[in-house]
């Protein structure tokens, strides 16, 4: 049970050795010491020890740990791709030792970095003449802060031929109060005042350009136009806000920037969409970013930067590197980084090609209809809209009802393959005991991860359950989930009785819930977080709650000392905010 709320484990354990004066052997467990079945004496768990161990006890020791993960493939709250094959596992493998930063000493890797780099930017429709520039980084997060310093740059540049004031009152930038942590990371990391535009559940839940214009001024660095909103999928509308900054920079000679997030729309739109226009293909889109680790389908590791041309890359955030004799450009924030994750990018680029990308995209989000249809015959209202018809001309119609690709993702709303439900009204009316996040608590009890959240800021009183649609959720598993959640649905409206549901929770997912805050010393909210941060802490797939922070007083990261087979499945329990 929950003891760990109230007394520390470690201790505990420790205070329950055999105690020495019996002259028993001290074979008890130290949480502080790993104990181990490899017949190796006790091993400090929190400095360094003093003597090595044999390679395989080292092994084994920390691949049994490993055994206390999750299940990758039932974690329906991220958006990062869990799985390759094994060529790509080898090509990685066979280069892992090779540092992308080293230009000179692995000019193959370069030259990859390069292509990878040209792939995007044609998918990303760069207009002919236009010379583009990029690079990878770590994810999309990384790719953000370089798309927002390139601009806030330029700002400061053209501010100063103007002989005006950068200083006060200084720099803002725009964007949906829907934005993911990353966006609001850049503006405080980099000291530019941060202008969330409010989102409404007519707006979808995403920024509505009308809105957003009324926030753009003289000192507006960009907007940044997320492309696949994390919370319900939906896509924000690049070429209306496009149009709107023109008609403002007619009005007022201030012309305004756009960057995409694309982290994860940046690659499933040019597949799903291809005629959609949304990228450098939008006159006022400077930049994108985009996850190679989400829909690019490499493992976590590798986001990407695209610059529509070079003039636009201010020359200040360019380091010249004199690295073994030849002079290299750089203009990342990481220095050292294995090249591995760069060539998983360009094999799934061969291997896939537009035609597999297409057909992996086109089935995440057939999969994601499938689910939206079934919840919402049964008793959920759905926040999500791609399995609603869009408004297609009377053409499209006409070829899909003669038998043509009923499939086509043109043929329904836009959007990311993500399903955003929550309990229907007419639900609540007749259940008003049951409480949605319990869905979340129970279906981890089966062994799913679905996310419960709370809407942006100004509509956070509506939650929504989420899950993201990746490749590995098969049809079967959509079945699966699908009966589970009804299942776990009605049984909170059978039992009627809060009580046994919460005896029930407290047996299971509940338990670890504080012990989980401290097993991840990231997710500890900082001093001064922005109000509606939620203590998220913006990795993936890592989620902090609010009213769920720990108890302990956090002076100790290492107090993840015990833990239990059956801990296996068990993470983090609550989301404030999706990543
Ligand atoms: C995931 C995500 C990010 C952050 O990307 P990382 O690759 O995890 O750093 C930013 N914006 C959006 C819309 C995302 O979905």
């Amino acid at each position: 049970m929950a003891l760990s709320k109230h007394i520390d484990p470690d201790e505990l354990i420790q205070a329950c050795k055999d105690h020495p004066h019996f002259g028993l052997l001290d074979d008890g467990l130290n949480p502080t010491t790993h104990k181990t079945v490899y017949g190796l004496s006790d091993i400090p768990k929190f400095t360094l020890p003093s003597d090595g161990i044999p390679r395989s006890a080292a092994y084994q020791l920390i691949h049994d740990e490993m055994e206390l993960d999750g299940a990758p493939i039932l974690n329906l709250a991220s958006f990062v791709n869990t799985g390759m094959d094994h060529h790509a596992d080898r090509l990685m493998q066979e280069n892992m030792n090779k540092n992308l930063v080293d230009f000179d000493e692995y000019p193959a890797t370069q030259a990859i970095h390069t292509r990878c780099i040209s792939i995007l930017a044609d998918l990303w429709k760069v207009p002919k003449g236009c010379k583009a520039i990029g690079t990878a980084t770590t994810g999309s997060s990384e790719a953000i802060m370089l798309g927002g310093l390139a601009m806030k740059k330029r700002w400061q540049e053209k501010m100063k031929a103007a002989g005006k004031d950068i200083h006060n009152p200084g720099p803002n930038i725009v964007f949906g109060a829907n934005a993911q942590v990353a966006l609001e990371k850049f503006a405080r990391y980099f000291d530019v005042e941060c202008r969330l535009v409010p989102v409404t559940e007519e707006s979808h839940f995403v920024m509505d350009p009308k809105e957003a214009i009324k926030f753009v001024d003289e000192n507006t660095i960009g907007v940044m136009v997320i492309m696949g909103s994390t919370y319900t999928g939906e896509f924000e509308d690049v070429k209306s806000m496009s149009d709107l900054l023109d008609e403002y920079e007619a009005r007022t000679g201030i012309d305004i920037p756009i960057h995409v997030d694309g982290a994860s729309g940046a690659f499933t739109a040019p597949f799903a969409y291809p005629d959609y226009q949304w990228a450098f293909d939008v006159k006022r889109v400077n930049s994108i970013n985009a996850s190679g680790h989400k829909f690019g389908l490499t493992y976590a590791g590798l986001g990407w930067l695209v610059i529509k041309d070079e003039s636009l890359l201010p020359k200040d955030l360019i380091f010249e590197l004199h690295y073994l004799g030849t002079a290299q450009s750089s203009f990342t924030l990481n220095f050292s980084r294995s090249a591995a994750p760069v060539l998983a990018q360009m094999y799934r680029f061969l291997e896939l090609g537009r035609k597999g990308y297409t057909e992996i995209v086109c089935a995440d989000l057939a999969n994601a209809r499938l689910l939206s249809r079934a919840l919402e015959r049964s008793y959920f209202t759905l926040l999500s809209n791609i399995h609603r018809p869009a408004k297609v001309s009377v053409a499209t119609r006409v070829t899909a009802t003669l038998g043509a690709d009923q499939e086509d993702p043109n043929l329904y709303c836009r959007g990311l393959p993500v399903v955003a439900f929550r309990l229907s009204d007419e639900f609540m009316k007749e259940y008003p005991h049951v409480q949605q996040r319990w869905i979340q608590q129970l279906l981890r009890i089966k062994g799913w991860i679905v996310p419960n959240y709370n809407a942006p800021k100004a509509v956070e009183q509506i939650e929504m359950l989420r899950v993201v649609v990746r490749s590995t959720l098969s049809a079967d598993l959509v079945a699966r989930l699908l009966t589970d959640i009804l299942e776990v649905t009605e049984s909170l409206k059978e039992r009627g009785s809060d009580s046994t549901l919460m005896m029930a929770l407290q047996a299971h997912g509940e338990t670890h819930k504080d012990q989980t805050s401290v097993n991840h010393p990231a997710q500890r909210r900082p001093s001064g977080h922005h109000p509606h941060s939620n203590g998220s802490n913006g990795s993936n797939g890592s989620h902090g709650k609010r009213g769920h922070r720990t108890k302990h007083n956090g002076s100790r990261p290492e107090a993840m000392g015990v833990h239990h087979k059956d801990d296996a499945g068990e993470g983090q329990v609550g989301f404030g905010r999706p990543c």
